[in-house]
């Protein structure tokens, strides 16, 4: 009993309106941008008002003061960052409100003139970091407020694989903060035994000043592996709460999107289909790729000259033959939708497991025999869509327009048949859908 409980979750339906209302996420370019240009205005003003260019190298006794070697740690972290903090996205506004404000105290604590430049662009990293912060929560309220109204008793079992790599897709996180935990520990014992050293050492001749590169790795690695750890501390705590729910997702339009999410092309078969007599779908899609075993959304590709699915099946059958399978997938081009009604959206859709908007894009699971289950233990999470991103990726966006009216074979009303629209046939190629909507 317990097993089957742990199976078990509830099923979030959301309409095609519904979840196409759930808020995006701006695009992070521009607050990466604001806060890498503080860094480095901050930087180069802390430069100018300590007139950096006149300051002389520091004797070997004064460059082995902790303050020294703090301060001079914590300003070359400050360049490094300006220089590679691009990378760090919308996490920089974080990291450089930490690191000036470092700075800022350090500089204050010797009374140099740079201090207020160090302060204010740690004040205005501040600022940026917390607009950042308020900027994410309203898309995971909305995302609970809708799952809390929706939740009906639906229930499903979901399937070992979707669980398996949920579990994986977790714990990338937590093993690059583990990585990064490493690469600290070792520069920071690097930094210890070279400080220690050269304490006990007496002043070299060419009275060069204690530089230990390595302090500056250190603390970048430090400070990554404190935004790592909060990122992945705050998805597991985000996670407790969406691992409860399979949302059905209907189509495209909403704040994520993974492979097959949208099943309403054409140009593709359902596994049991290509067990129809004399179907050679099988064998084209290994011709293709020949390390093919299973298509990685759980569709067979068509071939073209295949007798059961073949271009000229689809044109050989007469209208009513055709109405009668026209939400099939294989009878429609690769670039036009399949006609669905209501309830085919939800029987044929995808689901989301765990789902959890920017945070968590949930793992896509698939209706099986038993319940839904990914297709794969190795299939990733669903990735984040931005405000500004189209609702199909450009990788992933039908190849072709509809064809001209040339070779057109004939047009099919598929309203006897309780569906919107109309097929329209060619003499080369597979059907097209034709509606008034978009
Ligand atoms: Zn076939």
């Amino acid at each position: 009993m317990q097993d089957v409980r742990h199976n078990v979750r509830e099923l979030i339906r959301p309409s095609k309106e519904e979840w196409a209302s759930l808020p995006r996420r701006r695009s992070g370019v521009r607050p990466t941008l604001l806060a890498w240009l503080l860094g480095l205005l901050t930087v180069g003003g802390a430069f100018v008002a300590d007139r950096g260019w006149e300051e002389t190298p520091l004797g070997w006794e004064e460059s082995l003061l902790p303050v020294n070697v703090f301060g001079g740690m914590v300003t070359n972290t400050s360049i490094l960052m300006v220089v590679l903090g691009w990378s760090l996205g919308r996490r920089l506004p974080f990291a450089s409100a930490a690191l000036l404000g470092t700075c800022a105290v350090a500089y204050a604590s010797v009374g140099a003139a740079s201090t207020t430049a160090w302060a204010a662009g740690a004040v205005l990293s501040a600022v940026l970091a917390t607009a950042e912060l308020v900027s994410s929560p309203p898309q995971l309220r909305e995302i609970r407020e809708l799952s809390a109204r929706l939740r009906d008793g639906m229930t499903t079992v979901v399937g070992e694989k979707a669980f398996l790599a949920e579990r994986r897709e977790l714990a990338l996180g937590w093993w690059v903060a583990f990585g990064l935990a490493c690469v600290s520990a070792a520069l920071w014992a690097w930094f210890a035994a070279d400080w220690t050293t050269a304490r006990a050492t007496t002043p070299p001749s060419d009275r060069e000043s204690f530089e230990p590169n390595e302090a500056v790795f250190a603390l970048a690695a430090t400070l990554l592996l404190a935004v790592f750890c909060g990122k992945a501390a705050h998805r597991w705590w985000v996670h407790r709460y969406a691992r409860q729910f399979v949302w059905i997702v209907p189509g495209s339009g909403g704040p994520v999107w993974a492979q097959g999410l949208d099943p309403s092309y054409g140009g593709k078969l359902e596994p049991k289909e290509s067990d129809a007599p004399g179907c050679t779908c099988d064998e084209e899609t290994e011709r293709r790729d020949p390390e093919y075993e299973e298509s990685p959304v759980g569709y067979v590709l068509l071939d073209d000259y295949c007798a059961a699915h073949g271009i000229d099946t689809v044109n050989a059958m007469n209208h009513d033959a055709f109405r009668a399978i026209a939400r099939s997938a294989w009878l429609w081009d690769e670039s036009s939708r399949v006609p669905q009604t209501k309830d085919d959206v939800i029987a044929s859709s995808t689901g989301l497991l765990a789902f959890a908007g920017h945070v968590f894009g949930g793992i896509p699971v698939k209706r099986d025999a038993r319940g839904m289950d990914a297709v794969d233990p190795s299939v990733g999470k669903a990735e984040e869509l931005k405000q500004s991103d189209q609702d199909i990726p450009a990788w992933n966006e039908p190849k072709f327009l509809p064809p001209t009216e040339q070779g057109i074979l004939d047009t099919i009303d598929l309203a006897p048949a309780g569906l919107t629209g109309t097929a329209v046939r060619y003499r080369h190629g597979r059907a097209w859908l034709r509606t008034d909507g978009p």
